[in-house]
């Protein structure tokens, strides 16, 4: 809060990033402490305060906001993990006289016009942008004085053995891309301040590279394999994963709701006698499954 008024004061743009849309990630009951989850499959629903509901990120339902606790029917029900619209509520209230406070949660998403209105309005007064971090690309166009990561947990951000080079990668770029880059803050919050891999933003790229890549080839995850991910929508996929699982792949399930798994893969010979019979022309079924490999 301090860093942002401090950079507001002298003139220059603020962008609080989180990778969290709508108004909360967790409806909690301080009664009985459970969670509030989808009606339909138990999944966590991303929750919306105006529309007052809550969508499945599994599933996919739309859930009404309960009144009350659905286990024990208590009233006192408090919000967890708050998303992007909470967040710019708060920065109105703190900040709404000195500055523009901007919501942009799909920027990555904007025509070029939409985003030459967001630049020239940025022109005429200080803001605050809150959006993903996405926005970073703001940085390249306005003068931004402060980068605030607001949940900097990159474990919450994807499921993936890539996920913490892509956070680590993207936090660092944030400190060197765009106008001004050596004067601007980057602030972090983090349940587990200078901890892992927000140590190497201070000791820098290479240190990152050598304990993540060792890191990996303990793992046996690429570079020093391919991963091969797999994705087919129906009933096959199960299939496939035995027939993997019968020939001694290790099968690592992808992204809930995605239909695919991964696959570790070394040479290619097996996997593609494994996989044949699911490409055969008369195969009965709609579509053929999907590979896409990855070795980074
Ligand atoms: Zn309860
Ligand atoms: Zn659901």
């Amino acid at each position: 809060m301090d860093e942002t008024f401090r950079c507001l004061k002298g003139g220059r743009h603020a962008l609080w990033l989180l990778d969290r849309k709508g108004y909360a990630g967790e409806l909690r009951c301080t009664e009985c402490g459970r969670t509030v989850t989808c009606r339909k499959c138990g999944g966590r629903p991303r929750w919306h305060f105006e529309a007052a509901n809550g969508d499945c990120q599994s599933c996919g339902e739309i859930n009404a906001w309960p009144e009350v606790c659905p286990s024990c029917r208590s009233r006192l029900l408090e919000i967890r993990n708050p998303g992007l619209e909470s967040t710019c509520r708060r920065a109105q209230e703190l900040f709404g006289s000195n500055a523009t406070v901007s919501l942009l949660p799909e920027y990555a998403k904007l025509g070029k016009r939409a985003r030459n209105s967001i630049f020239a309005r940025g022109g005429e007064s200080v803001s605050i942008f809150i959006g993903t971090r996405a926005l970073i690309s703001l940085c390249r166009t306005l003068d931004v004085g402060l980068v605030g990561w607001l949940d900097a947990d990159i474990e919450s951000w994807k499921p993936d053995f890539g996920a913490k080079a892509e956070g680590y990668r993207i936090v660092w770029s944030s400190c060197w891309i765009g106008n001004n880059a050596d004067t601007r803050k980057i602030v972090i919050q983090s349940r587990k301040p200078k901890t892992g891999w927000q140590i190497a933003l201070e000791a820098g790229f290479s240190y990152f590279w050598t304990r993540e890549l060792s890191e990996r080839r303990n793992l046996g995850l690429p570079p020093t394999c391919f991963l091969l991910e797999i994705s087919l929508k129906g009933e096959f996929l199960p299939k496939i994963k035995s027939a993997l699982e019968g020939e001694g792949f290790e099968v690592l399930s992808g992204p809930p709701g995605n239909e695919s798994l991964q696959v570790k893969v070394n040479g290619f010979e097996k996997i593609r006698r494994v996989l044949a019979p699911f490409f055969a022309v008369n195969f009965n079924r709609q579509e053929y499954p999907r590979l896409s490999l990855d070795f980074e």
